[in-house]
């Protein structure tokens, strides 16, 4: 079976409309379902899935991009870490062009600082080999799915002996977000289009909560339009017929238990802690920070850099949209003083961010 075509099928997909129009008929109430993953987020504004939705369902997206959702504070101390001597910053592409306080590491690399993009961490676990000078930092941004890697490379550098490897780690986990936002009143979430690539590592049982103590119907649900339109279906008669459960629409790649293995290799390597998230605020226990075991790898701790004040930018509405409660249309800074190409907040710089998809897909 090749998994493009067959799930991009038209008929297929229009098959999905036909079925939600007619299930949502029978409830007079609107409905409204939340994703919480960036790939998500654009998959919906690529294949124009609201318009294939009666005017009852709407989709909100929420805080699924993992550059958007770090917070000004964590890139002011990139960057203040960036400017110390023998430093090589490593990170992933996006990381580079989020606006700080009142820098970014684009900037600073443009002032001489050494900031290096790197598609994997153990490329920085390279660097730093390479480097035995220099001490090599690698930011630690992401949700569960990029988090083992991470750890993989705090092993790999211990069994190394590497002692200039350091992570700055800002790991969040999706499963507490979703549940604050879920008692949102002004919200109103009538379940949750679960995140794909987050569920393969934690496993579809981590939403249980939600759905059976919580009352919230989620469904893990795949990324090609009949995914998300076969989500949203399965979503629209959970509502419908009064139930709350998760369900798991993308078998094919997530099981109910998750990577056990990788579960280890984050259990041994980073503990929980509580967790700055952009437009929401701290959320106890839903992050990760190295293990005390390995504090050798803090940079946080190994670095103590003075940063600066935080500052958010005027009129940027990330906060929000991050929150769900409003659309990058709202944003009177979008299409005009904000584009990819000139990004006045995260969620337009990442691909993943909800203002860049809009950007691309939604005008
Ligand atoms: S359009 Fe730009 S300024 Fe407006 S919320 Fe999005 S990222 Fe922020």
């Amino acid at each position: 079976m090749n998994y493009m075509d067959e799930f991009r099928d038209r008929d297929v997909v229009l098959g999905y409309a036909a079925q939600i129009r007619k299930l949502s008929e029978q409830r007079p109430e609107p409905m409204a379902f939340m994703e919480v993953c960036g790939t998500h987020t654009m998959s919906i504004y690529q294949y124009g899935i609201r318009s294939l939705l009666p005017e009852g369902v709407r989709l909100i997206s929420g805080p699924g991009c993992p550059v958007c959702v770090t917070p000004n504070r964590y890139i002011d101390r990139a960057i203040a870490i960036s400017r110390l001597s023998d430093t090589i910053i490593t990170t992933f592409g996006d990381m580079l062009r989020v606006p700080g306080s009142s820098s970014s590491l684009m900037e600073e690399r443009a002032r001489g600082a050494d900031v290096r993009i790197v598609y994997s961490p153990l490329d920085a676990v390279a660097i730093a080999r390479k480097n035995p000078c220099k001490r090599v930092v690698f930011l630690g941004v992401g949700f569960e799915t990029t988090a083992p890697a991470i750890a993989a490379s705090i092993l790999a550098a211990t069994g190394d002996g590497l002692a200039n490897y350091l992570v700055l780690a800002a790991h969040k986990t999706i499963p507490l977000p979703m549940e604050l936002l879920s008692s949102d009143p002004e919200l109103k979430i009538d379940g949750y289009i679960c995140p794909a690539h987050v569920s393969a590592i934690i496993g579809a049982n981590a939403f249980r909560g939600l759905a059976e103590q919580r009352g919230v119907p989620c469904v893990v649900t795949g990324f090609e339009p009949a995914d998300v339109m076969q989500g949203v279906e399965m979503l629209v008669r959970q509502v419908v017929e009064g139930k709350s459960r998760v369900e798991n629409q993308y078998s094919r790649v997530v099981t109910w238990e998750g990577n056990c293995k990788a579960q280890s290799v984050l259990a041994q390597v980073f503990s929980v802690c509580d967790a700055e998230w952009r437009g929401i605020g701290v959320i106890p226990g839903s992050g990760l920070e190295i293990a005390a075991d390995y504090a050798a790898y803090d940079a946080e701790k190994v670095l103590p850099v003075s940063v600066e004040e935080t500052r958010e930018h005027q009129g940027c509405r990330c906060g929000d949209i991050l929150r769900g409660k409003v659309s990058p249309f709202d944003c009177p800074l979008f299409d005009r003083a904000c584009t990819p190409e000139s990004p006045v907040g995260a969620c337009m710089v990442s691909s993943e961010g909800t203002c860049a998809a809009a950007y691309k897909y939604g005008r």
